[in-house]
């Protein structure tokens, strides 16, 4: 049997940077437990701009199609700042996300111990926190239509419109119970069922749906409501689905409980492909980082931690998946921080590289 493919996209800014270390952990992975990739490279964002004067060539897209995964390092930065729309470096990214058809997207927020005091809440509220937002990615009010901007008498008026089909909240939804069968089987639907018609139809077909999957408990909440009580009592969910706009909201408030930018990975899924993984790509949360590009002091976490989501969620390997992310855990747990792990009075910060070394020794003492 081939190995299965994996198609990575450094992009610009710190993107290269993280992505060298994540190589070295594929590495790892194929010298000491014998599971190999079919690793492809290609460009995207400001480099692919750069060579071939489009975000995202035909070709590279066609790869993605084709990948089992693609994980993408960063796209962007000020010297793509002026181009035109049509090819700054995001479009690449919103190309990938829109023709593989990614419709859920997946936010851990998870917080490790050593660096609970990152977070804006008190400790023992985030301590051990591990909830999942599976956010709508496709539709929704920043889709809908009519959009624009019109005019109405003597004065402008903005329009957006939040439309959802049954179609399109139930494959989110079942992509969201999925994950809760391998979680804690709890799933909170936000909407703002009180006020939206929207949000009436999804707290009925996510009611529906839920026949499916009589083991999780499902519960609903508003979702201006759920804003309170993540931040209050963050501990009480496992996983949330919920819209485009919303998810947009609530997963960053979710990811700043956990501390750094570093830290967070992401995964976006699409539907099932021949050999039943979702079509899917892998990204850390964060940008290009173009403050401190080039200078070694990008932690490459969140991007390790998107290749652990690849491991569990593309290619089956949830035991690795624990593994790597016990070695991060491990390597926070020693006191071995990049920069934006430190606080002043804190010892001397690791590089990149450093913190590459770190994760593989925690690998190989894992062993
Ligand atoms: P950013 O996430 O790049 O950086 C925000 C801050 O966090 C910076 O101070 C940066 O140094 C720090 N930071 C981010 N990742 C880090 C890491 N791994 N290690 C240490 N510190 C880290 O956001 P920004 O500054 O608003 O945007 C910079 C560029 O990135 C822009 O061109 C923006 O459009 C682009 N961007 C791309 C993506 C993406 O590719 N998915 C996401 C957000 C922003």
């Amino acid at each position: 049997m081939s190995n299965p493919s994996l198609l990575i996209l450094a992009g610009d800014g710190i993107g290269p940077e993280v992505m060298a270390q994540v190589q070295r952990i594929i590495g790892w992975y194929g010298e000491k437990r014998g599971l190999n990739f079919d690793v492809s490279e290609d460009l995207v964002g400001g480099a692919a701009y750069d060579k071939h004067g489009t975000p995202l060539t035909d070709e590279t897209m066609a790869k993605a199609q084709a990948a089992d995964a693609v994980l993408l390092g960063a796209v962007g930065g000020p010297k793509y700042d002026d181009l035109d729309f049509s090819v700054k470096p995001e479009r690449g990214l919103l190309r990938l996300r829109k023709e593989m058809d990614l419709f859920a997207n997946l936010r851990p927020a998870q917080c490790f111990d050593a660096l609970a005091e990152f977070s804006s809440l008190k400790t023992e509220l985030v301590s051990g926190l591990d909830i999942m937002i599976v956010r709508e990615l496709t539709s929704g009010v920043y889709f809908g239509e009519p959009r624009g901007i019109f005019e109405e008498g003597n004065q402008r008026v903005g329009i957006n419109t939040q439309r959802y089909t049954e179609a399109e909240i139930e494959r989110g939804a079942r992509a969201a119970f999925e994950l809760a069968m391998k979680r804690d089987k709890r799933l909170c639907s936000m909407e703002k069922a009180n006020v939206m018609e929207s949000g009436i139809l999804w707290r009925e077909v996510v009611t529906e749906v839920s026949k499916d999957y009589p083991e999780v408990a499902l519960s609903h909440m508003y979702a201006d409501n759920g804003a309170m009580q993540l931040v209050r009592a963050p501990k009480q969910f496992d996983v949330i689905y919920t819209d485009n706009l919303f998810g947009d909201i609530l997963s960053d408030c979710a990811a700043m409980l956990t501390g750094s930018l570093g830290m967070l990975p992401s995964a976006s899924l699409g539907a099932p492909m021949e050999n039943g993984h979702p079509k899917a790509l892998y990204e850390p949360v964060h940008g290009s980082a173009p403050d401190i590009t080039g200078q070694g002091k990008a932690n490459p976490s969140a991007c390790i931690l998107s290749f652990a989501m690849a491991l569990r969620y593309s290619f089956d390997q949830g035991a690795e998946a624990d593994r790597l992310e016990a070695a991060v855990e491990k390597v926070l747990a020693d006191g071995i921080r990049t920069a934006d792990l430190m606080q002043a009075g804190d010892g001397k910060p690791v590089s990149t590289t450093e913190m590459g070394d770190a994760i593989l020794a925690a690998l190989d003492a894992s062993l």
